[in-house]
């Protein structure tokens, strides 16, 4: 009798798990259960070029919306999966239906992390995490408009590049002591500080956010410190949290993400989890994380759909993330961290350079700007764990390829 494989959330993860499983040859029954109203699309044009009008909604989708009932995948688009029974085997929806499954795949993603705080229900205060959140930002920025984005990390970064260019007035209000500071050394941050500045966007670190003011609509940003921005529109950006109240609730191990081992398993022996909604282990970095790009969500869906027909195959890639914003594209292999030797690859003064971090001598993670070269030949470099001279790597002259 055919398998019935049901995934809950219609993603990133999600839809390529139903891609893979088909083009792996299965013919059972797929059911993919989404709480959005579209099809599975992908996220990183969102803060890109959805924000900026260059692209179309239907360029976002992962698959056209008819692939789906062409290859015979049921995807039930605005319907939330409310609870798992993992004995019975069974996934209850919020429209009350119970669907049974043979196996369970949770690619639930993160939700946006939300301030507490006075004047946060006030209007046009937004989080940007799905399609209908870019619109709703989108439709109120104006040249005229004064934009605060609260929250100095790739996404807010993004916002303040597209918006800069429309014509608003933005100010970027960041906690820490430099942007990007989750993911990037100190030179790279002060690189984007200085790009945003000189485009006219107004950069403020080292300021927490206490409250916000105004009459029924936000008008005014207010720190900690006593400093305010006027704001006709804010945009929040300040992190996210796993979806991982499902696992949870139905005895699944969960630690900063629903725990699953190499093989993307997670503790019960029919459920599986991918995407930014896991813990997962990284033999070649060689500890567990919980990763938020779309190189983890793309490959631990394969992972996962290999383990569920019985074609293990250890998820163990090199992480690697991108960001666009105004002509740079900054793309990073690896992940870096606090006290890594850092090591400068050419001038970034000319908007093309890239900083290799050295951890006891072994280069760990890669940041290039606008350089797609060195950005394809750290991905191997990375996985071999070598040693490399930091004067040769320091050379912009000699490709990263040769060493
Ligand atoms: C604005 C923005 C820009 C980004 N830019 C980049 C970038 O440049 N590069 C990069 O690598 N990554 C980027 N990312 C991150 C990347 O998009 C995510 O890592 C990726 O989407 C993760 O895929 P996922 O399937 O795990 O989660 P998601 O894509 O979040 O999908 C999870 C889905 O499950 C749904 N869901 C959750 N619970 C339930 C339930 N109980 N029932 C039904 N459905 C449920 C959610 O609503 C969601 O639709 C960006 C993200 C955002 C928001």
């Amino acid at each position: 009798m055919s398998e019935t494989i049901v995934i809950i959330g219609a993603g990133h993860a999600g839809g390529q798990a139903a891609t893979t499983l088909r083009q792996k040859g299965f013919e059972g029954r797929i059911i993919m259960i989404g709480d959005e109203p579209y099809v599975p699309y992908e996220r990183p044009p969102l803060s890109k070029a959805l924000l900026a009008g260059d692209i179309e909604v239907e360029r976002t989708y992962l698959k056209k919306p008819n692939w789906y009932e062409d290859k015979d995948v049921e995807l039930r688009t605005n319907t939330r999966a409310t609870s798992v029974d993992p004995a019975a085997k069974s996934v209850t929806l919020d429209d009350g239906a119970v669907l049974s499954y043979d196996k369970l795949l949770l690619a639930t993603g993160t939700r946006v992390r939300t301030l507490d705080l006075p004047g946060a229900d006030l209007d046009n205060i937004f989080y940007l995490r799905a399609i209908d959140d870019t619109f709703a930002i989108k439709d109120r920025l104006t040249p005229s408009s004064r934009l605060v984005i609260v929250g100095g990390g790739y996404i807010g970064l993004e916002v303040a590049a597209v918006a800069v260019k429309m014509g608003c007035t933005v100010t970027v209000v960041e906690g820490l002591d430099r942007v990007m500071s989750r993911v990037v050394c100190p030179e790279v941050s002060a690189f984007y500080n200085d790009v945003h500045t000189q485009a006219g966007v107004d950069i403020k670190t080292g300021m927490g956010v206490s409250a916000f003011e105004g009459n029924g609509k936000v008008e005014k940003v207010v720190c900690a410190d006593g400093n305010a921005f006027d704001a006709d529109i804010v945009v929040i950006g300040v992190g996210v949290v796993p979806n991982v109240e499902l696992a949870e609730e139905c005895g699944l191990v969960v630690d900063n993400g629903i725990v699953v081992d190499e093989f993307a398993a997670t503790s019960d022996p029919s459920i599986w989890a991918a995407g930014d909604c896991t813990n997962h282990p990284n033999s070649l970095l060689g500890r567990r994380l919980r990763l938020e790009s779309v190189q983890n969500a793309v490959d631990q869906a394969k992972t996962a759909v290999g383990s569920m027909l019985g074609e293990p195959k250890e998820y163990a890639e090199v992480p690697w993330f991108w960001s666009d914003q105004y002509d740079l594209k900054l793309q990073i292999v690896g992940l870096s961290e606090p006290g890594d030797e850092v090591v400068v690859r050419g001038d970034p003064a000319d908007r093309k350079f890239s900083i290799i971090y050295l951890r006891d001598g072994v280069f760990t993670a890669i940041n290039t700007i606008n350089n797609v070269k060195d950005f394809m030949a750290s991905k191997k470099i990375i996985a071999a764990g070598r040693k490399i001279d930091p004067a040769l790597l320091a050379d912009a002259e000699t490709p990263l390829k040769e060493l």
